[in-house]
């Protein structure tokens, strides 16, 4: 995982400042009390043409501005400013690497009761060197969780509110400390929702079916975006709710996010999946998708911004 480092330069409220001098205190709200939304995205440099691809940056700041809308923060910042930062936030840490910026509105101010109306709000980018986090290349282990995903009518998942990670931080740890690499949470109907930083795709057949948002997940943009591509590689993907017994039948099975990317799921509770090894289908969705970020198809040039 990526460490902080003191001296690299973040974005604060519209200033770029070291990340060492941004102090918060002991009673801010959103410690307190978990009131901030992130969003996380990914910059994959290209070294043979020597340029950073910042991956769906639009759609990510969309969300954010999204999920302050829902928790009733306001984010100070359009979209293209958020963009724009984030250009001068690479140029400033001089990052020829593969990279993830994290953004955050939140309550930044101190406060001791839960109202947060007079209580200040921040915007902050922070950008960190980042490589793989979780194992694409050899796929993973995971098993279902017994920590149910917090429904929409509890803690809105489709916000990515700080807070909500409390539940995936218990999936997440369950999950390790029984040796599996990763966690399946289930939604409060008993469906399978997603993981704790990703979406899930299960294939049966010819057809990858992934839960729909009334699975109480996030609305991923990794999803998203292979929601478009697994038709074009000859299979046909639907949305449906998917019990969790299916997991166990399946064909193939794989976790996305911009941290997950596209990583391979090889076996469920001690079941494998499908013959216990990488599918066809995921390898050609994971070399399509690495291709697609390192600006090598120029059909999806859209989805990048240089940086
Ligand atoms: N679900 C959760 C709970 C997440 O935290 C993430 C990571 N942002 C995802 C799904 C995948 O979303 P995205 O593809 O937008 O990164």
């Amino acid at each position: 995982m990526p460490v902080p480092d003191p001296d690299r330069i973040v974005f604060f409220d519209g200033e770029y400042k070291r990340h060492g001098d941004v102090h918060l205190g002991l009673l801010t709200h959103a410690l307190l009390y978990g009131t901030g939304c992130f969003d996380g995205l990914r910059g994959y440099w290209n070294a043979d043409r020597e340029q950073l691809y910042l991956l769906q940056v639009k759609a990510h700041y969309e969300r954010l501005h999204q999920s302050s809308k829902i928790l009733g923060l306001d984010c100070a910042f359009a979209v293209e400013e958020l963009i724009e930062a984030t250009i001068e936030l690479v140029r400033r840490n001089e990052l020829k690497e593969d990279c993830y910026v994290r953004s955050l509105v939140f309550k930044s101010g101190e406060g001791f009761g839960v109202p947060f109306a007079d209580v200040a709000t921040s915007t902050a980018l922070s950008v960190l060197p980042m490589g793989k986090y979780l194992d694409t290349d050899r796929g993973i282990r995971c098993k279902v969780s017994t920590w149910i995903r917090v429904s929409d009518a509890a803690i809105p998942v489709r916000a990515k509110v700080t807070g909500v990670y409390v539940n995936s931080h218990l999936a997440k740890n369950e999950a390790t400390d029984a040796g599996f690499d990763e966690a399946i949470m289930l939604d409060s109907t008993g469906h399978v929702s997603e993981g704790p930083g990703e979406n899930l795709f299960m294939k049966r057949g010819d057809v990858w079916i992934t839960p729909p948002p009334y699975a109480d997940i996030l609305e991923g943009v990794t999803r998203k975006m292979l929601l478009e591509l697994i038709p074009t590689l000859g299979c046909e993907v639907l949305e449906r709710p998917i019990d969790r017994t299916e997991l166990y039948i399946c064909d193939e099975l794989l976790l996305c996010g911009t941290g997950a990317e596209i990583t391979p799921v090889l076996d469920v509770d001690g079941r494998p999946v499908g013959a216990g090894k990488i599918g066809d289908s995921t390898r050609a969705i994971q070399d399509l998708y690495f291709k697609i970020a390192r600006g090598d198809d120029p059909r999806y040039a859209h989805w990048l911004t240089r940086a």
